[in-house]
């Protein structure tokens, strides 16, 4: 595929971001441990929703062609070849698996481990690498790069410009950044547009001259930072 192909494609997953509300579903759980105090943050470590043996258990689940379930296949290669990450498909009902599904439009997923069956939904759109790896990286308990506690320092964010109702996707959550940086590269970041209700910029880069939101696949940053977290 031609770069411009791509970058049309970055640009198509940012607008169809736009209209989507809940792409990263953290659950009632997780929403208490980032609003609790530090302290209790500690107690609890976010590393509870890592994978077991750096492995993600997954099924393939309705809605899904086989040449999705390649791409994911291939998406899941990249992953693996780039950090010590597998990925497992299993038939066992009873194991904590990820099921992939596409039943609805949207490109979401849960949360990282959680000990249960959870859901990445992949509809159309979503077929493409560095999407699909956007939302493999939150099932391995990545967050966004924007929802970051030192991102002020990098982005701009644009209240008055969002979506009424989409504002929490603009929350802080204290999360680690394992000493990395804020990286306007990562896969994780969303794009200047995302959940704008009138065409101007939700996000402005501090720093000029740099692009957030792409989608064609994992920064370094976002490679280091799965090794640190699984390898
Ligand atoms: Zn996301």
């Amino acid at each position: 595929m031609s770069s411009f192909s791509y970058i049309l494609l970055a640009f198509m997953w940012s607008c169809l971001n736009s209209m989507q509300a809940n792409e990263m579903r953290l659950t009632t759980a997780q929403l208490k441990y980032f609003n609790s105090n530090a302290l209790h943050r500690n107690a609890l470590t976010w590393s509870g929703y890592y994978w077991p043996n750096s492995t993600l258990v997954y099924s393939v689940g309705k809605g899904m062609a086989f040449a999705d379930y390649l791409l994911v296949m291939n998406a899941m290669a990249d992953i693996s070849a780039r950090t010590c990450i597998k990925f497992r498909r299993t038939h066992n009902l009873k194991e904590p698996q990820v099921n992939l599904q596409r039943t609805d439009d949207g490109c979401w997923s849960d949360i990282g481990y959680l000990g249960e069956w959870q859901t990445l939904n992949l509809g159309k759109g979503c077929m493409q690498r560095g999407i699909i790896q956007h939302e493999l990286l939150h099932s391995l308990a990545l967050l966004h790069m924007q929802n970051d506690p030192r991102r002020d320092r990098y982005v701009r964010i644009n209240l008055a410009n969002i979506e009424e109702g989409e504002q929490h996707n603009f929350q802080i959550y204290h999360s680690d950044d394992f000493q990395l940086g804020y990286d306007y590269a990562s896969l994780m970041h969303y794009g200047a547009y995302a959940f704008s209700k009138n065409e101007k910029p939700t996000i402005v880069p501090l720093k000029r001259g740099v692009k957030i939101g792409q989608r064609i696949g994992l920064s370094a940053k976002d490679v280091q930072k799965l090794r640190i977290m699984y390898c």
